[in-house]
């Protein structure tokens, strides 16, 4: 998958595009580069291939999302996508379905009771906040649907099999004129008696009670990337629904739950913390323990560092999805402490400091320079 070019690119439409404008796009492409339009021409069909595959991603609201977090990498063959792109299969049907409909003539929507590929299927995953910032493998237990091996996903009884059904005569359609305004019409739904399938089972499989499938607890293993957040979806394909008449299993989704850390907050690719600075060490410098996620780091602080001075410490935040040795950063706001239940020494002690700093200072009043006057509490 050597340079792709970005699919925004392709279609020529800003990120922010609705999905009018991505469909008008696409629409102006694939008329000028149908292989139809030009007979013969390769450089006409790499272009239509190129936009109708971004079309594919852009025009689906979970494949952009997805293309927008994780690049073509969300694609990319046992990453967190959905595979290649089928320029012969249902992939196509849905596009010409969709987009065609009204210049090629329509209806090359595959038929009810042809190959349909199966329904997604969501779950969720809990994760540590660490876990969300390195990636981890999680191991999920779900209860999927599987053909019936007794019946083999036909739902009838074994040595029985289905009839074909005598309302719809097999095609799961019902067609039904209707006047309107332009001349008869003719209506197609879905055939009430067999819902579609064409089919009618008199004797049911006992195993599966002739729905054809049966529900089989399983563990499935999901690849977290590094740099994933709340609320964002994994895909993982051919882990959902079982197709219908052959059709491949529809997809898995799992939306990742992030757990609040104690320290951290966590805001895109970067982190942000707050550490404790006793009076001593903001006012004369020195080597502080800040946490990060990738264990304590020492920093020296200034002398003279006055409360809430934020400081960043460069790749100690989250790694990018696209790629993870790039990295944000953390920024740690330091908090300068003012003691409390002070020893009759110490509080001594300060009384002493306070004389002096007011005698070396005469009258500059040094106090107002400062964000915060922690002395006057
Ligand atoms: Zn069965
Ligand atoms: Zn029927």
């Amino acid at each position: 998958m050597a340079d792709k070019r970005d699919y925004y690119e392709v279609l020529g439409v800003d990120r922010s595009a609705s999905e009018e404008e991505i469909k008008k796009a696409y629409r102006k492409l694939a008329k000028k580069y149908h292989p139809d339009m030009n007979p013969g021409d390769k450089e006409a069909e790499a272009k239509f291939k190129e936009a109708t595959e971004a079309y594919s991603v852009l025009s689906d609201e979970e494949k952009r999302q997805q293309y927008d977090q994780f690049g073509h990498a969300a694609f990319e063959n046992g990453g967190a996508g959905y595979g290649g792109f089928d320029f012969n299969g249902a992939d196509m049907n849905d596009i010409f379905g969709d987009i065609f409909g009204d210049f090629f003539g329509g209806g090359r929507r595959a038929a009810n009771n042809g190959p349909q590929r199966g329904a997604s299927l969501r779950a969720t995953v809990h994760l540590t906040f660490e876990e969300a910032v390195f990636g981890c493998t999680k191991e999920l237990e779900l209860t999927l649907k599987d053909e019936c091996t007794t019946c083999g996903g036909t739902g009838a009884k074994p040595g029985t099999s289905p009839e074909t059904c005598s309302k719809c005569h097999g095609t799961g359609q019902i067609r039904r004129a209707q006047q309107s305004f332009f001349g008869m019409v003719q209506n197609i739904e879905t055939c009430p008696d067999c819902m579609g399938s064409g089919k009618i089972i008199k004797d049911k499989c006992p195993d599966c009670h002739g729905t054809g499938y049966v529900a089989n607890r399983k563990k499935i293993e999901v690849a977290v990337p590094a740099g994933i957040d709340n609320g964002q979806t994994i895909r993982i394909r051919d882990k959902g629904e079982p197709g219908r008449n052959g059709g491949p299993r529809g997809d898995l989704l799992v939306q990742v739950i992030v757990a609040d850390h104690p320290i951290f907050q966590r805001e895109d690719m970067n982190i942000f913390s707050s550490a404790p600075l006793t009076y001593a060490q903001a006012a004369l410098g020195g080597v502080i323990r800040i946490d990060t996620v990738d264990g304590p780091v020492e920093y020296t602080v200034k002398a003279g560092t006055q409360t809430d001075t934020r400081i960043r410490l460069r790749n100690k935040g989250v790694p990018s999805l696209r790629n993870k040795n790039v990295r944000g950063d953390q920024y740690v706001t330091l908090v300068v402490q003012v003691p409390t239940n002070l020893s009759n020494e110490a509080k001594e002690a300060l009384r002493k400091f306070d004389e002096i700093v007011q005698g070396v200072n005469g009258g500059e009043e040094p106090a107002k320079k400062k964000k915060k006057k922690f002395w006057e509490i």
